[in-house]
């Protein structure tokens, strides 16, 4: 039986929106490994349910055998691989809260096209040397739909709460510009947008909620998404090699004093040097 990938993609969102948050914050957690978070064990391990839940569907849907593992095995395996106390914490909740998605999906009401698939394009990026760049650009979608003669691509979103905040806030972030920038490049005008399936999942209430809904389509700035990839490449290019302190701090008090606490390299920032 086969175990799913659903770690990052490649040349993705996540390391262009660091240098574009702050330049020093993109360096000085450049090829960094962190602690898990309770909120980041959660959300990779019911990605890990999800993605053997619906990879296993489309092998249904195709009239085959399932070929994958079950997502409760795929969950465990995924704990007993990552060797963390935090897995071991939560791996059986997510099991449970897996367990009420699917009650309250009963019926599939998607036909399936892909499962945590890495999507590409190129960004080109004409110099005034009349030389060209093109720089990689990838997406890894948690799955791709049809449903209604439209192609969706689907993103499950595991947070305390569902409010209209929470899928509103997402309408600007460069991780769906970007998704819905590639969507457009495959599917033409057949593309319907993305769909955050939301997981509301808080602890204190012994069932979790459940909604699906698709993202608002920011046309515009989906079409100068290209713009925001070629300045964060050409700074990442422009500073590469130095030392992470010498690149430039973004010092704004968004950055380094957030609603969260401080960036965590705060302290090293008024000090000057190495992270420790
Ligand atoms: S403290 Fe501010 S300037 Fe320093 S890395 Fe963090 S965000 Fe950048």
């Amino acid at each position: 039986m086969q175990y799913l990938d659903t770690g990052p993609s490649r040349a993705g969102w996540h390391r262009l929106a660091n240098v574009l948050k702050c330049p020093r914050y993109y360096a000085f957690n450049k090829e960094r490994e962190w602690e898990p978070t309770d909120a980041l064990v959660r959300g990779t391990l019911m990605h890990v349910a999800l993605a053997h839940h619906y990879a296993n569907l489309q092998c249904e849907q195709q009239d085959e055998e399932p070929s994958y593992l079950s997502p409760e095995d795929a969950v465990a395996r995924c704990a007993v691989e990552a060797g963390h106390p935090l897995y071991d914490k939560w791996w059986r909740k997510v099991i449970e809260v897996y367990h009420q998605y699917t009650a309250m999906y009963l019926t599939p009401s998607w036909h399936i096209l892909a499962v945590e698939k890495e999507v590409e394009t190129q960004v080109l990026d004409p110099h005034m040397d009349h030389t060209e760049r093109a720089y990689d650009y990838t997406a890894r979608i948690d799955l791709i739909v049809e449903h209604h003669d439209k192609v969706y691509f689907v993103d499950h979103k595991t947070s305390f709460a569902i409010l209209h905040r929470t899928h509103n806030k997402h309408t600007l972030s460069g991780q769906f510009l970007g998704q819905q920038m590639i969507g457009r490049e495959m599917y033409g005008d057949q593309f319907g947008g993305v769909i955050l399936n939301l997981i509301g999942w808080d602890d204190r209430k012994p069932v979790s909620s459940f909604k699906r809904k698709v993202l608002p389509y920011a046309e515009k700035s989906v079409a100068r998404f290209p713009e925001t990839v070629r300045l964060a490449e050409r700074m990442i290019a422009q500073f590469d090699g130095r030392e992470a302190f010498d690149w430039p701090g973004s010092h704004q008090e968004h950055a380094c004093q957030t609603t969260y606490g401080a960036c965590r390299f705060f302290e090293t920032c008024k000090r000057g040097g190495h992270y420790e």
